[in-house]
């Protein structure tokens, strides 16, 4: 098989020969064999798989909470794990698929969050999350607690709460699960339209093949457990306006959508 290589740009983040096992009193569960793949700046990659295969193990990886059995993960050319307990300030902010927004605290109490944390509420960085409330329509909602907004604006709330620490990466773990059709089309949307406007590069981890194609230059099949990487299809969509649904009526999306389809039929065939 031969995988896209970008050789004009240093890769992100790079993963060589990446293995996991759980330990457990019942024993061992390989989650991960010999995981390769780089990621370069900007890039926005989905990786699909079935169910339990390893796809969450992979991004907290990613994210340096745990570490290879084996293998490597490196990034910028460093060991991630140490590279992520060295920074002052996350480099990799993490998205998941309940918003986890705290009810007591209001909409702007809860985006800031991890500023005050990190102790860097300054003037430039305040601003810049007002900024993105502004841009993204949740100014108005600022002194509103979570229940009062509907589970979109919650969701790019824990988006722009993540984004606020400026972080180089986002890794998003099926973000859009718990949303209604109609209002996961419009959230991915938004969502995929504030990453790349604010430049990011971004993993997003997604059960829905049509979102994978409508959002990722790069999309990573993955097998079932222990997962490998089984395909990796490089994205290109005609498209003549950038709605959800103009993505999804580009002459290839049905030839993606069928060849995707195939290999995760494939895995969930056997055993
Ligand atoms: P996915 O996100 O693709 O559904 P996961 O990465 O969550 O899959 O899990 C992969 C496999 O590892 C599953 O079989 C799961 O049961 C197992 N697993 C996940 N987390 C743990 C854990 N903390 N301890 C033991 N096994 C785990
Ligand atoms: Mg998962």
């Amino acid at each position: 098989m031969d995988y896209p290589t970008y050789p004009d740009k240093q890769p992100v983040l790079s993963l060589e020969n990446v293995s996991y096992s759980y330990h457990t009193l019942s024993g061992e569960t390989k989650a991960l064999d010999g995981i390769s793949f780089e990621v370069s700046p900007g890039e926005f990659l989905a990786i699909v798989g079935p169910s339990g295969c390893g796809k969450s193990t992979l991004l907290n990886l990613l994210a340096g909470m745990i570490r290879p059995v084996s293998g490597r993960i490196t990034f910028h050319g460093k060991d991630l794990y140490e590279a992520v307990r060295q920074a002052d300030i996350p480099q990799i902010g993490y998205m998941l698929q309940h918003d986890h927004l705290f009810g007591w605290r209001t909409i702007w109490e809860n985006v800031t969050l991890g500023l005050e944390l990190k102790n860097q509420m300054t003037g430039a960085n305040l601003g810049y999350v007002s900024s993105l409330l502004e841009k993204y329509g949740l100014s108005e909602f600022k002194g509103c607690k979570p229940s009062q907004l509907s589970g979109g604006m919650r969701q790019r709330a824990a988006l722009i709460r993540t984004l606020a620490l400026n972080p180089e990466i986002l890794l998003l773990d099926e973000p859009f699960s718990a949303l209604d059709y109609q209002t996961r089309l419009s959230v991915s949307g938004d969502i995929g339209k504030i990453i790349r406007e604010n430049n990011k590069t971004a993993i997003l981890v997604t059960h829905n093949l049509s979102e994978a194609i409508s959002l990722a230059d790069r999309v990573i099949v993955l097998t079932k457990r222990p997962a490998k990487i089984k395909n990796m299809v490089d994205i290109s969509l005609t498209i003549t306006d950038s709605s959800p649904l103009g993505y999804r009526s580009a002459p290839e999306f049905n030839r993606y959508f069928n060849l995707l389809w195939e290999d995760l039929w494939d895995e969930k065939g056997i055993g």
